[in-house]
């Protein structure tokens, strides 16, 4: 059986499951753990029984509650490298860094630790006993990282001098406890590549958003396609490709133009949400209902409203007349994802 259960949709908070087969995934985790549970609990889905998170991108009303839930539930968290990385960052402000710098910190870490032990070798201590406690390979945790925690050392390992040094670089800086970016296991996907996760096949695309490496997944199992498409300024050529063929699409509906253009948002913010890696208006989700969408799915979401600059009812008369618009389309039928309740599950 497949199923469908959007948690939650807008800029407060972003969370979906998708059901098939056996597999279980949690598709973004934008609400805090405590209310990602009690509302999977509350739509019939049992959080102890996700099997992985696939993460869109970066932006907070997608991960606000990832690493907490990840942990909860010791399972893989699906990024791509870009994603991860820039929740990394994300996640750590207070050091005040870029990348770059962090990654020279660690290094200068590594040296410094390396020149202490040498200095220890010199006075006739072992290189065991003045090893810090956690040095060494990182112990995979409960769900064994393939990944994981090694990746924020992978790079300094590769930045520092082959030999001694490596294997003291690669040396966790922070403890598992202290470090928020710690989750239990890290899969990296890129777009362009399908991959599998239990019982559902996963098809990552590109899409224009202002993140470091947006996506939008189509998930199919069981035979059923369900494209998911939230978070972008337009739809280009291959966005529109992959989601034909949709038995189930969730795409989003983010603004009314006018009421952006008249609404409370000072003048950047318009900007950067009308731009081409903004959100996409109710005008153009019917667009592409109208023009560039083929009709082949059985349910149409409409995702992301804006609390600020839409109306529920609005994005709803706007995708209806797209639709009515081709005789096609009819039996399209046409759900609104809401921010503050969830989404009764569509089952196939
Ligand atoms: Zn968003
Ligand atoms: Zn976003």
């Amino acid at each position: 059986m497949v199923r469908f259960t959007v948690l939650a949709s807008g800029s407060k908070g972003n969370s979906t499951v998708v059901s098939g087969g056996r597999t279980r995934i949690l598709v973004d985790a934008g609400l805090s753990c405590r209310e990602l549970f009690r509302r999977m609990k509350l739509a019939g889905e049992e959080p102890e029984t996700l099997n992985a998170i696939v993460i869109t991108h970066e932006h907070s009303d997608h991960v606000g509650g990832l690493a907490v839930t990840a942990r909860k539930l010791g399972i893989p968290v699906y990024f791509t490298e870009g994603t991860h990385r820039a929740w990394m960052r994300w996640l750590t402000p207070r050091r005040q860094m870029t990348y770059a710098q962090w990654l020279e910190r660690c290094r200068r870490q590594a040296a410094e630790r390396q020149a202490e032990a040498d200095t220890a070798r010199d006075a006739g201590e072992t290189d065991e006993a003045d090893l810090p406690a956690e040095s060494g390979p990182v112990s995979p945790g409960p769900a064994s990282p393939t990944m994981g925690r090694m990746d924020a050392a992978e790079p300094i390992t590769e930045a520092a001098d082959p030999g001694p040094a490596t294997e003291q670089a690669s040396t966790p800086v922070l403890s598992r406890r202290e470090d928020p970016t710690w989750l239990p296991a890290v899969e990296y996907f890129q777009a362009g590549q399908p991959f599998e996760i239990g019982d559902i096949a996963v098809s990552p695309f590109t899409i224009p958003h202002d993140a470091a490496d947006p996506v939008g997944f189509v998930f199919r199992s069981e035979g059923v396609r369900m494209g998911f498409a939230t978070d972008l300024g337009y739809i280009p050529p291959n966005v529109k490709a992959q989601l034909t063929g949709v038995d189930l699409l969730l795409l989003e509906s983010n603004h009314d133009l006018e009421m952006l253009r008249d609404g409370p948002y000072p003048w950047s913010v318009k900007q950067r949400v009308l731009s081409r890696v903004g959100h996409l208006s109710n005008e153009a989700a019917s667009e592409f209902l109208q023009n560039g969408y083929d009709g082949q799915a059985a349910y149409v979401i409409l995702a992301h409203l804006s609390e600020s600059n839409n109306l529920p009812e609005l994005a709803r008369v706007t995708a209806e007349r797209a639709l009515s618009g081709r005789a096609s389309l009819l039996a399209n039928r046409l759900l609104l994802a809401a921010q503050h309740e969830f989404l009764s599950g569509i089952y196939f």
